[in-house]
């Protein structure tokens, strides 16, 4: 397919974006080209729009970026088999390498070679994504597309919550922007006792509570720790979901956790964290788990699973929408902190 396309661009090296039209990408004999009916904004994208320090160090301008979507597919390659035309997709975006020892052990989601799509190579901001095949999940056509575009993030959150036991237990998630809350949804649905949401946004903690959380907690007003000791009758939490990357939060996080308990990480603080290894880890006999994507492709099974059986309703965090050429207002919205998952149609 040759053409043109609207695209938003990161354009520069610097604050802001560009809407441009750009050739459509021309596909290779293993990947398909999708028709974009949603995508949303991730907080990676936020970090390329406003170029910090992780943004100039990754990125090469000029790139589309964007990597949360989903669409239908127009075209593909002579070598694929299993989409056709006219096939609902959403997307992996991690593309692997298949030979390292993690890719071939099946564990492709901590592949050392792992390429983003709109980070690393032509993302999804825009009319037309070029993907490699084997990275598409096909889906139901009755999945409305904008739930279908935070397959994504919700698998983030699905191989967060699901990392470990937690049906029965009680849970924490720390910090309430869009995959934590999905976090909520997702430990609820997977039988929590009891799910407690922290963060200090009210605005947040009113999502998480739609989304199913027992329990908010402000930790800008009340002190997480001493409440959480409160709550679980002196013992703690059973499993912290750590998903703000406040340095603050995780050390409260590690501190509220009972002894044998599952602290699964995945938000990012931007600076080393000092922890109380002895009595926060060690004499806790806690697990810590590291999470990184969406295992390939078990998460994906299973984030299907919950948004099919209607275990799982996204619609309650999708709480913006926008036309592609909004793009600035969208950034700002977003900026602002009051927002769940934010939708730019193209
Ligand atoms: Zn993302
Ligand atoms: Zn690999």
């Amino acid at each position: 397919m040759s053409g043109k396309m609207r695209a938003l661009v990161k354009h520069r090296a610097g604050y802001g974006a560009k809407l441009q039209v750009v050739p459509i990408p021309e596909i290779g004999p293993d990947e398909v080209l999708v028709k974009v009916t949603a995508t949303t904004i991730c907080g990676t994208d936020v970090h390329i729009y406003k170029w910090d320090d992780w943004a100039a160090e990754r990125v090469k301008p000029s790139l589309v970026f964007g990597h949360e979507f989903s669409g239908e597919v127009v075209q593909v390659g002579e070598n694929v088999k299993h989409l056709s035309i006219g096939d609902h997709v959403s997307a992996e975006t991690h593309i692997v390498c298949g030979n390292c020892p993690q890719c071939r052990r099946g564990e492709a989601h901590v592949c050392a070679n792992t390429k983003i799509i709109g980070v690393d190579q032509a993302g999804c901001f825009a009319e037309f994504a070029a993907m490699p095949a084997e990275n598409l999940w096909k889906n139901k056509k009755n999945l409305e597309p904008e739930v279908a575009s935070a397959m994504e993030p919700m698998g983030n959150a699905v191989h967060t919550a699901l990392s470990g036991p937690i049906a029965g237990k009680t849970v924490a998630v720390i910090g309430c922007g869009p995959i934590g809350v999905m976090a909520v949804a997702v430990a609820k649905a997977s039988g929590a006792s009891q799910v407690f949401a922290l963060d200090i946004n009210e605005y947040r903690l009113d999502l998480a509570k739609k989304m199913g959380a027992d329990y908010l907690i402000h930790s800008g007003k009340e002190e997480p720790v001493n409440k959480m000791a409160k709550l679980t009758d002196e013992q703690g939490v059973d499993v912290v979901l750590e998903m703000s990357g406040n340095p603050v939060a995780i050390q409260q996080g590690f501190t509220m956790l009972t002894y044998g308990g599952r602290i699964s990480m995945l938000g990012l603080p931007t600076r080393p964290v000092e922890l109380n290894v002895s009595d926060d880890i060690v004499f806790k006999g806690i697990q810590v788990h590291g999470i990184v994507g969406r295992r390939m492709y078990e998460t994906w099974q299973q984030t299907a699973g919950f948004l099919e059986s209607g275990q799982v309703d996204l619609r309650p965090m999708i709480t913006h929408r926008f036309a592609l050429e909004d793009y600035e207002k969208a950034f700002e919205q977003m900026m602002s902190g009051n927002s769940g998952k934010i939708v730019l149609y193209p």
